[in-house]
């Protein structure tokens, strides 16, 4: 297999198949290059869609330790205007959180309409490290497929536009990220004894990622197992799937922000307060608030 998997298929997942490593023929140079046309492109259809204001965005990223999801935040998400994104980082739960069912801190952190909302970790770490850790008993976890794919469901319907990442980066590759920390003054801060303890447990964790793929990827929130070793292909492969997955719904938005704005226009224009305006362009229809505000669960032209 090659090049980021977008999981759609009825077969059984064997990440040990999919090889971390992997760059999908490109060089660094050439990855680097695409990078910025696709963070371009990514840019533009956030500020179309916090225009629009019609629909959110939720990138869900997921990784066993040192995969990447900080370095992807920072790379992928520097393209966009930080007032149009949302970063939850999800931890262990408080006492707090732990008093309530596993998807109420998460249905708090959901996106606004307009804005793109990232999950570092999530609500799949109630089916992965509680799984692993035996946090819950099992038939509790194994409710929580259903749940999730329930949750994912009302989120769609309410126009989340949902994108679900695993970064994939091999044991050993996690093993020099490891090391590094220790060899570099710069990044010792991030030691952490648990990351070794954890990565024990590794092919657990890969069993674990394996099965909440295979049950809750679906068309509406589909999951990509990014190849991760080489952080340029990653970021790359992670926007090239969020512009992807956004593109269809760029007609869309950019008609309804004119929509908007002639009505904004007409409105001016009629209140009196300053003179001239009136709608520029043939794109736009001063239809009144109400039409605009009915368009919000509309569905791209192309999927
Ligand atoms: P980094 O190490 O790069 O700062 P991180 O996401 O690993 O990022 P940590 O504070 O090291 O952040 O770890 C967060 C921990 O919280 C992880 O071990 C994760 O498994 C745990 N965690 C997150 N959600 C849950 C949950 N629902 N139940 C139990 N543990 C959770
Ligand atoms: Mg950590």
């Amino acid at each position: 297999m090659s090049g980021c998997i977008k999981w759609d298929s009825d077969k059984p997942l064997k990440l040990s198949k999919i090889d971390a490593g992997d760059t999908g023929g490109l060089t660094e140079e050439q990855a680097r290059a695409k990078f910025l046309t696709v963070s371009e492109e990514l840019s533009e259809l956030q500020a179309l869609m916090y225009g629009a204001g019609s629909h959110s965005a939720l990138a869900v990223l997921q990784a066993m330790d040192t995969g990447g999801k900080d370095g992807t935040i920072r790379n992928v998400m520097g393209a966009v205007n930080p007032q149009g994104c949302q970063i939850t980082s999800f931890k262990v739960p408080t006492p707090i959180e732990q008093a309530h069912d596993f998807l109420w801190r998460i249905h708090e952190a959901a996106p606004r309409k307009g804005n793109i909302g990232i999950f570092n970790r999530s609500h799949y770490e109630d089916v992965l490290v509680a799984r692993v850790h035996n946090l819950v008993p099992k038939p509790a976890w194994r409710e929580r497929y259903k749940h999730i794919a329930n949750f994912e469901e009302l989120l769609a319907d309410n126009s989340t536009i949902i994108i679900k990442f695993f970064l994939y980066i091999s044991k050993d590759e996690q093993e020099s990220r490891l090391r590094k920390r220790e060899t570099d003054p710069e990044k010792s801060w991030k030691l952490s004894v648990a990351d070794w303890h954890e990565r024990s447990l590794w092919d657990d964790y890969m069993k674990a990622y394996e099965e909440a793929i295979e049950k809750t990827s679906s068309p509406h929130a589909p999951w990509y197992i990014v190849p991760a070793n080489h952080k340029w292909y990653r970021d790359l492969i992670v926007s090239q799937a969020i512009v992807e997955r956004l593109r269809p719904y760029r007609k869309q938005w950019h008609k309804r922000l004119v929509d908007v704005g002639d009505e904004m226009k007409a409105e001016l224009a009629s209140s009196g307060v300053n003179g001239v305006s009136t709608p520029s362009n043939g794109n736009g229809k001063a239809k009144g608030k109400d039409k605009a505000k009915a368009k919000n669960a509309e569905q791209p032209e192309a999927a």
